[in-house]
C-alpha cells in the first residue's frame, strides 16, 4: 500500500518512539473519515512488521475495585525496572456519556506524569465493535513506538470484556476481599476469561482476603481451564499500599514463559488475528447489507411480515440476501 510523505513521517516518528506522530497516527485511526481509515490503514501496514514484541495485558473489574490504583501502582514498577508502558482503554460507555474511564487526569496522575508512558482514553463515538477495533489498531501503533507492555483496561460490564480478552495476552480479573459471600454476582462467562484473578484491597481485610481468594479457587475448579499448562492463579495484593505487584509481574511472566513454551503463546495470537479479520469481514459485509438500496427498499416489509408470522425468518432472510449476489 502506498503512502504519502506526509504519513511516511508519521511512520517514521512512530518508530523513533516519539509521542507526537504517535497521536496523531492514533487520532487518524479513530477517526471517522473514510479518506482518515485510508490513510490510518496505510500508516498500520508500515508499522506492522515493528509490532508484537509487547507483552498486552487486558484488566477488568468493576467501577470501585481499584484498577486504576492498581496501573497506575504497575506502571510506575514496570518504568522502574526500564520499561515503557502504554494504557489503552475499551469503554464503550464512553460514547454515550461522551466521557471515557480515562478521560479524567486526576485519575494515574503520576502515571500520566511519566515521560515512559503513554496513556489514551477509550475512543468514542462508536460501538463496541469500532472501539475494539479502534483500541486493537492502537495498541499496534504503541508496539512499533517501542512500549515494552500494553495495558488495556474495561469496566466491569457489558461485552467489552470478552472484546480485551480477545486483543490480549493474559487477561487480569480484579476482585474485592468480599468475593466470595456471593462471589459479587461475577457472571461466569468472566471468570472463564481470566487468565489471572487478583482480590485487591487486600490491606482492608486479611482474613476476608484470604477467604475469598479460597471461595475463587474452588470457582475456578469447576471450569475448564483454558490452557492445559496453566492453573489460574488467585493473588492477593493491595494497589494502594503497592503490595504485591511485584509478585502480580512476576506471574504475568511466568505465564508468558509457560505458554510461549508449550506454543499456545504464539497460537493464541495467531487465532486473535485471524478472529479480528473475520470480525472486520462481518461488520462490512452486515454494513453493505443494510446499505444496499434494494434491502432497504424491502427491509421494513419483510420484517413486519416475520413478526406477523406471514412469512418465516428463514424466507425472508433468503430473500434479502439474494441482493448481494
Ligand atoms: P476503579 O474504579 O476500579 O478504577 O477504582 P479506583 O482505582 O478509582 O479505586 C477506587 C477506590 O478504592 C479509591 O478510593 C482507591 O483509593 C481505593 N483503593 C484502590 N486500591 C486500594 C487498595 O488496595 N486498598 C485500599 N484500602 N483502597 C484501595
Amino acid at each position: 500500500m502506498l503512502i504519502n510523505a506526509a504519513d511516511r513521517a508519521l511512520v517514521e516518528g512512530v518508530l523513533a518512539g516519539q509521542l507526537r506522530p504517535l497521536a496523531k497516527s492514533i487520532t487518524l485511526i479513530e477517526s471517522q473519515r473514510d479518506e482518515h481509515r485510508q490513510r490510518a490503514r496505510g500508516v498500520l501496514e508500515a508499522l506492522l512488521p515493528h509490532t508484537g514484541k509487547a507483552m498486552r495485558v487486558g484488566i477488568s473489574g468493576v467501577p470501585g475495585v481499584g484498577k486504576s490504583t492498581f496501573i497506575e501502582a504497575l506502571g510506575l514498577h514496570l518504568i522502574e525496572q526500564g520499561l515503557r508502558v502504554a494504557v489503552l482503554a475499551v469503554d464503550p460507555s464512553s460514547s454515550v456519556s461522551g466521557g471515557s474511564i480515562l478521560g479524567d487526569k486526576t485519575r494515574m496522575e503520576l502515571l500520566s506524569q511519566n515521560p515512559a508512558a503513554f496513556i489514551r482514553p477509550s475512543p468514542s463515538g462508536c460501538s463496541l465493535g469500532g472501539v475494539a477495533e479502534k483500541t486493537r489498531e492502537t495498541m499496534l501503533v504503541c508496539e512499533a513506538a517501542g512500549f515494552d507492555v500494553v495495558i488495556v483496561e474495561t469496566v466491569g460490564v457489558g461485552q467489552s470484556e470478552t472484546a480485551v480478552a480477545n486483543m490480549t495476552d493474559i487477561f487480569c480479573l480484579l476482585q474485592l476481599p468480599n468475593a466470595g459471600d456471593d462471589l459479587q454476582g461475577i457472571k461466569k462467562g468472566i471468570m472463564e476469561l481470566a487468565d489471572l484473578i487478583v482480590v485487591n484491597k487486600a490491606d482492608i481485610d486479611l482474613a476476608a482476603t484470604t477467604r475469598a481468594q479460597a471461595q475463587l479457587k474452588t470457582a475456578l475448579h469447576m471450569l475448564r481451564p483454558a490452557s492445559p499448562n496453566w492453573t489460574v492463579p488467585v493473588l492477593a495484593l493491595s494497589a494502594l499500599k503497592k503490595e504485591g505487584v511485584a509478585e502480580f509481574w512476576r506471574t504475568v511472566c511466568d505465564y508468558r514463559a509457560t505458554l510461549s513454551k508449550s506454543g499456545e503463546f504464539d497460537a493464541k495470537r495467531r487465532h486473535q488475528a485471524q478472529s479480528w479479520m473475520w470480525d472486520l469481514i462481518d461488520a462490512e459485509l452486515r454494513s453493505r447489507f443494510r446499505r444496499h438500496p434494494q434491502v432497504r427498499a424491502e427491509l421494513g416489509a419483510l420484517t413486519a411480515a416475520v413478526e406477523r408470522g406471514e412469512t418465516t425468518p428463514s424466507a425472508a432472510a433468503q430473500r434479502l440476501l439474494q441482493h448481494l449476489n
